[in-house]
């Protein structure tokens, strides 16, 4: 029986239920006299019955009388024989519910009951109401959870000197099991206090431990030192258009040192959306050629992969460094030629999607890893390119995301990642004019494009038109795409507009990405394919359709493919009415801020502490207690004890792990 329980909760071991702890707590410890009931009030109190009758339907209707005489009329709905026969004339019964006006006072309509004595006692503790689903009901959680704090070791992982200022982890259980009648529930149920603060410090700790253990297996991999001697980065580097920021020549830096290791990097690089990451991942990529390693470079969709190929081919053709391009788009012959290619080792860099981990991919000598929008691909698939490497070696790795969390959070959470951040954005950026309307005003809008887009490349505009995945169905993503496109073309006959969308070939997708490039298109209808990394400098507007829905990351990555030309920008953000105040709050940030860290912060602020940062991005499991943002303060603190722990104490560490991961410390190994 306990052990359905677990499952149905979607947990893997039944002690796992001991850390499923109340959302809130009722107090059954007392009785409240009739007396001091009041309409609204929760309470539990008692009587015995001086009237029953049954109603229509199998209701049933009594009034009790308590001790002083006074009188509560109870409402059971929808009652069997046995219960009404239960509460006759006499009986004793204690009801817990809300008391509201009825016809003749006050009332509760369906309590929780029970027929008792005057004997019958009271708990002592506030009884707990867990999270559940509907096949479980409270009391058998309730029994389950009380036999297991009974009968599973809680002995104390963290020696008490490590944690001053918290009390025992058993203590701490039992406390948020079944806290005292006078309890601050109030603090409880906001998740904090003594008892909570040790089981996010734990759950922090674990996460540390595990972090950090993977980090020492990593330090005992060999990976091959990368030096770069004959200056091969310099080179390309100097053929960039522009000087490199501080920042981007900051992160190179950083990443040198690590390829100059003979263990394997594990570095994510962040910045916010066209802050250069490319130019960074080419100028590593650049080290390893020159070291005369393999690199390879995976993107998340077939479109982004195109693009980044054709950056580094650009880039690295001039140098006399071949490139070949792996999406599912490259067929044939031409793909026969690729995979000999990287076989033979003729091609140095193999950019493209997750077609790069397929068996038939087989490399030379693939020594660095480069993962874009690392945040996209399951642990799994990182791990799966880094397989590739040569039998002895592990690649180094770097993955990049353009979504950012606080750097000083970064590093203590990632306790096993090194984070290097690009913290400003290339000069010359123009202000993105951003701008909130009701797609009331659409029509009008798509005639306004006819202005903005008159004249050739040079002089006309160019606009992108996007239409979200609004349902949870790629198809109905399209048909807006689809219609979009349709009844643009026809308002603006003498305007050229093209569509994208992720259902094309690719082939055709990259036919319509490189006209819109070359100016040949005014307007692109695009579903989200153009998310992240495309980069046309020429468009500087945007109009983005049901933006109320998408999330302010999103929203932030699609705005983020204007302002990127010495064109002044603007992004329109329609919205359906009725807005409600949050979405508005929301479209607000977005047009406010053009900061990708500062939306993050707002986006997890009005989000609540359902979806907690970090977790996505790590690939490692969701905390489920602790914030590490509203918890930095324990995050720390579990770091140090981490450190101790794992010089002094590893059998504390063993059973520590063993208590909070049910999957064991490979989960998070990546
Ligand atoms: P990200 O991948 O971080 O979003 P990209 O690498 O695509 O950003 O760069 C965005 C744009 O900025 C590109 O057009 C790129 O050529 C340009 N860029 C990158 N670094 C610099 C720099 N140091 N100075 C000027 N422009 C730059
Ligand atoms: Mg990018």
């Amino acid at each position: 029986m306990k052990d359905d329980l677990h499952r149905q909760l979607g947990l893997s071991r039944a002690e796992e239920l001991l850390l499923h702890l109340p959302l809130r707590y009722e107090d059954e410890t007392r009785l409240t006299p009739f007396a001091r009931l009041h309409s609204g009030l929760t309470a539990q109190t008692e009587g015995r019955i001086t009237h029953a009758e049954t109603q229509r339907g199998g209701s049933l209707l009594f009034d009790l009388e308590d001790e002083a005489g006074n009188s509560l009329r109870i409402r059971l709905l929808h009652t069997r024989p046995n219960q009404r026969n239960a509460l006759s004339l006499g009986a004793r019964v204690r009801v817990f519910g809300e008391a509201r006006p009825g016809l003749y006072g006050l009332e509760m309509v369906h309590p929780r009951y029970r027929i008792c004595t005057a004997a019958t006692r009271l708990p002592t503790t506030l009884t707990p109401v867990y999270p559940s689903v509907a096949a479980v009901p409270q009391y058998k959680l309730r029994l389950a959870i009380d036999a297991l704090l009974a009968e599973v070791d809680l002995s104390d992982t963290v020696p008490e000197a490590l944690r001053p200022n918290l009390p025992e982890f058993a203590a701490s259980l039992r406390f948020l099991h079944h806290p005292p009648p006078n309890a601050d529930t109030a603090l409880l149920e906001a998740r904090l206090g003594p008892a909570w603060a040790r089981l996010k410090l734990d759950e922090l700790l674990a996460q540390q431990l595990s972090l950090r253990l993977s980090a020492q297996q990593r330090d005992h991999l060999q990976a091959p030192i990368l030096i770069d001697a004959d200056g091969l980065a310099e080179r390309l580097t100097r053929e960039f258009p522009f000087s490199l920021t501080a920042a981007q020549a900051r992160c190179i830096d950083e990443i040198r040192h690590d390829l100059a290791q003979d263990h394997p990097m594990h570095r994510l690089l962040q910045g916010d959306v066209g802050s250069g990451k490319t130019c960074v991942a080419a100028a590593v990529s650049a080290i390893a050629v020159g070291s005369g390693a393999q690199v390879a470079v995976m993107a998340p969709t077939e479109l982004l992969a195109e693009q980044l190929a054709q950056k580094f081919i650009h880039w690295f053709t001039p140098l006399g460094i071949p490139v070949a391009t792996l999406t599912a788009a490259v067929k044939g012959r031409a793909r026969t030629a690729q995979l000999a290619a990287l076989r033979e080792g003729t091609a140095r860099i193999a950019v493209g999607t997750h077609a790069l981990f397929q068996d038939e991919v087989i490399f030379q000598n693939l020594q660095l890893v480069i993962v874009d929008e690392q945040h996209r691909f399951g642990v799994e698939q990182r791990l799966a390119l880094r397989q590739k490497g040569a039998f002895d070696h592990t690649p180094h790795l770097l993955m990049m995301s353009a979504t950012p969390i606080p750097r000083s959070l970064a590093m203590s959470y990632f306790a096993d990642l090194a984070v290097s951040s690009i913290d400003t954005l290339p000069p010359g950026r123009t202000a993105i004019d951003t701008r909130v309307m009701s797609s009331a005003k659409r029509d009008e809008i798509i005639l306004r494009l006819r202005a903005f887009c008159r004249g050739d490349a040079h002089t006309g505009g160019q606009a992108y038109w996007v239409c979200p995945l609004i349902e949870e169905s790629e198809k109905l993503d399209l048909k807006a795409a689809i219609d979009a496109h349709a009844e643009i073309s026809a308002a603006l006959p003498e305007i050229e507009v093209g569509l994208a969308h992720g259902r094309m070939k690719a082939t055709e997708k990259a036919a319509v990405m490189a006209a819109f490039k070359a100016g040949e298109i005014d307007i692109l209808v695009a579903t989200t394919v153009i998310e992240v990394g495309v980069d046309v400098p020429n468009a500087s507007l945007m109009v983005i359709e049901h933006a109320e829905r998408m999330g302010l990351a999103q929203l932030h990555q699609l705005r983020g493919r204007v302002g990127r030309g010495a064109r002044a920008s603007t992004c329109v953000l329609l919205y359906s009415q009725p807005l409600g105040a949050i979405a508005r709050e929301r479209l607000n940030i977005i047009k406010n801020s053009q900061d990708g860290f500062e939306i993050a912060r707002h986006d997890l602020r009005l989000r609540g502490p359902g979806e907690r940062l970090g977790a996505k991005q790590s690939g490692a499991h969701l905390l489920r207690f602790a914030d590490i943002e509203a918890d930095s303060g324990l995050l720390q603190q579990a770091s140090d004890i981490a450190t101790v722990m794992l010089d002094t104490q590893p059998d504390a560490v063993e059973r520590h792990l063993a208590r909070w991961l049910s999957g064991g410390v490979e989960r998070l190994n990546a």
